[in-house]
């Protein structure tokens, strides 16, 4: 970080200044020029408030020559990170994974059915809402521990391991048995259940915000790493903007940026990114050729009666068509 100091200020203001800097724990060094005074900050800065010290009477302007990230930073941790998901199932730095499952839980058979089929499709994930943040109140809410309890059925009879969106952390104790927890977009920013899920052993898949930049994406996954829980999944889902065709925008250049800011794994979800399903094809490939660490695609038994998200949900021989396409790239990709 580097702090230019306003012209003529009086060296005892600035001795103030940097003494409260090193109280952070940062060294400082001054350079002095014949016009201006800037002080340079080495060492961990993240707990530094840019905004504050830009406030300062005697301060010109603040510049953060590193990110404000640090757990999920890649210059800390040059490797990719490989979350493990369940036994045999990983995640990251060059193991890709299907993510696929209804958008919401709704019977045993509907969940038997779709599970059974997207296993046979190369999935090794099985999603499903049990708790869904729906804009309307009126909207079918999900089938809440009912769901999570068809889930586990699910898990038991298949073998495949689970992903299920927490929307109130008190609900955590149904997720005991639950393999991978999901943040959706609204609740990325909600930073008490965040630091919650830091202090819990499980995979977190953190979905991107509709509304927020990738640097704030990644403060947030910093929240739950912050707390001790290193294995942080991000999601880009499309955010928003002018465009009406598709339900969001889907950031394809999301999964550059975050894989050069961070270790952590890539997971795009073309299904809430375009709201359509005849366009999930497309973007599942472009995701996948774009280095994404896996997709994330809702299938439903029956979408034209699906309790939420049916124009968007893949038919399981839909999905299957998908996911062969996606392998064949992969393999193309191969030794790239
Ligand atoms: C979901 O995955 O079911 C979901 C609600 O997605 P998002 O949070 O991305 O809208
Ligand atoms: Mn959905």
């Amino acid at each position: 970080m580097i702090i230019a100091l306003k012209r003529n200020t009086p060296s005892g203001e600035r001795e103030r200044l940097i003494s409260w800097l090193e109280s952070y724990g940062v060294r400082t060094h001054v350079s002095e020029g014949e016009y201006q005074t800037v002080i340079g900050l080495v060492g961990d800065t993240t707990r530094i408030d840019t905004d504050l010290i830009g406030g300062l009477e005697i301060v010109e302007s603040v510049t953060r020559i590193s990110e404000p990230f640090k757990k999920a930073n890649r210059k800390f941790h040059p490797d990719d990170t490989v979350i493990r998901i369940a036994e045999g199932t990983a995640i990251g730095g060059g193991h890709f994974q299907f993510i696929a499952g209804p958008c919401s839980v709704e019977s045993e058979e509907q969940m038997e059915s779709v599970a059974e089929a997207v296993k046979k499709s190369g999935a090794r994930v099985l999603r499903g809402g049990a708790f869904k943040p729906r804009t309307s109140p009126y909207d079918f809410q999900g089938l809440h521990e009912e769901g999570i309890r068809i889930l586990l059925e699910t898990k038991r009879r298949t073998g495949l391991p689970i992903i299920t969106e927490i929307m109130d952390i008190a609900h955590l104790p149904l997720f005991e048995q639950v393999d991978v927890i999901q943040v959706g977009a609204r609740n990325m920013q909600n930073f008490e259940l965040l630091k919650e899920l830091g202090r819990i052993d499980k995979p977190i898949l953190l979905k991107r915000g509709l509304a927020n930049n990738l640097k704030e994406l990644l403060m947030s996954a910093e929240y739950i790493m912050a707390g001790g829980n290193e294995r942080v999944i991000l999601c880009e889902r499309g955010i928003r903007t002018y465009e009406t065709y598709t339900r969001n925008t889907l950031d394809l250049s999301a999964v550059a940026v975050l894989h050069e800011l961070s270790h952590l794994p890539v997971v795009v979800d073309p299904s809430h990114a375009t709201g359509h399903a005849r366009y999930v094809r497309p973007m599942a490939l472009a995701a996948a050729a774009c280095g994404a660490d896996g997709l994330m695609i809702e299938v439903h038994n029956d979408p034209p009666h699906a309790l939420c998200d049916g124009p968007q949900s893949l038919t399981p021989a839909q999905f299957d068509e998908v996911a062969r396409a996606v392998k064949k790239l992969l393999e193309a990709m191969e030794g790239d």
